[in-house]
Order: structure tokens, then sequence, then C-alpha cells
């Protein structure tokens, strides 16, 4: 991955998003590059950032058999599939 978010151990940072000032617990970059790329991110800020994504890029959401854990990504496929999965009974 090039660019994912890791834990910060260090207390004594804080997060870089204006007019926050919580302590960063999370950076976002690329773990093979420098430090000073790295954005710093509180809990609240991470969790922001997460809920105003765009569904584009959002990871999909899959619907799995409850036989056999097969995954699917349109509700109607999961029930067409149940119906003749088989691992049922
Ligand atoms: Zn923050
Ligand atoms: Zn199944």
């Amino acid at each position: 991955m090039k660019c994912e978010v890791m834990k910060n151990n260090n207390n004594s940072i804080f997060c870089e998003t204006y007019n926050c000032r919580n302590r960063a617990k999370w950076f976002i970059g690329n773990p093979q590059g420098p430090r000073n790329t790295w954005i710093n991110l509180c809990d609240e800020c991470l969790q922001s950032v997460y809920g105003s994504m765009p569904d584009s890029v959002k990871p999909a959401k899959v619907y799995k058999c409850d036989y056999c854990g097969e995954e699917f990504l349109k509700p109607i496929e999961k029930a067409t599939h149940m119906r003749t999965c088989k691992k049922k009974g």
C-alpha cells in the first residue's frame, strides 16, 4: 500500500486539522516515506474523514451467504444464490 493509516504512539503530537486541538492518534501517509510527509489526525478527525468519503472510493458493501459465506455485491444475487446453496440444510 502506498498510503495507509498508522497508529501514532507518540502522545506529544497534535492533530493537524485547522481549529482542532486534540492529540493526534493516527498518521496517514506512505509508511515507507519520510515522517514529515505524514498527516497527523486525532480519533475524531479520522472518523470524519471516513464519514465524508465519497461512495465511489468507499469499500464496497458485500452480502454474505448465511450458509457458505460466499460474497455478493447485491442482496438479490445473495437471495438467488441462497435458494440453491449446496451447503444449505
Ligand atoms: Zn483533530
Ligand atoms: Zn451459499
